[in-house]
């Protein structure tokens, strides 16, 4: 049954398929852009756009950026053996955000589950490896304290012992299966400052 025009069933359709945007949000949001004036509409639409044309994998950290480089592995003053490794950009965004960490980061994308069927490979995994083939001196490994990001934090640990690189886990405190990005500064700070090496 189509109680609406075409146009909005299809809009109400897109919006619906958005994480966390259930039928009802998907109608309300729908409605509002109708009713936003058509610049301001354009203006999304073509945010949209761009960022999706423009944005890409940071090539050293593989974080999303606009740059071939994102602007922390661009940046001569950060500690370039120092790596933390985080599942996704909104967990690095976390941590840049208490402005203490003075590393770079790598960026995962995902972890390790053999439930959902991603394994190290469907991960940012091998990348990682061909970075600490350069002048590496510590790997912290800040994945969620979830039961993948444990799984994924150890079978990094095992895959760095044999180089002799140290590799150092944030301290739990993090609270389990809290994802990072969530978590306040301060506690965040404790994590890393807390760390322990495996
Ligand atoms: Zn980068």
């Amino acid at each position: 049954m189509d109680y609406y025009s075409s146009h909005i069933s299809k809009l109400i359709e897109q919006l619906s398929r958005l994480p966390g945007i259930g039928a009802k949000s998907a109608q309300r949001l729908a409605f509002h852009i109708i009713n936003m004036p058509k610049e301001q509409v354009e203006q999304l639409s073509n945010a949209m756009t761009g960022a999706k044309e423009n944005v890409r994998y940071c090539k050293e950290c593989f974080t999303l950026t606009d740059q071939e480089l994102c602007p922390i592995c661009a940046n001569a003053k950060r500690n370039h053996k120092q790596i933390m490794v985080v599942e996704n950009t909104r967990d690095l965004a976390a941590y840049e955000k208490t402005g203490k960490f003075e590393g770079v980061y790598h960026v995962l994308h995902g972890a390790i589950s053999p439930m959902l069927g991603i394994g190290p490979n469907d991960i940012r995994l091998k990348e990682l490896m061909h970075r600490l083939q350069e002048d590496v001196d510590e790997v912290i490994i800040a994945t969620n304290s979830s039961l993948e990001g444990e799984t994924t934090a150890m079978y990094i640990s095992k895959l760095i012992k044999p180089t002799g690189i140290k590799v150092s886990r944030i301290a739990s405190g993090v609270p389990v299966g809290g994802d990072l990005e969530y978590i306040d500064e301060v506690t965040l700070l404790r994590a890393l400052e807390g760390r322990v090496e495996l």
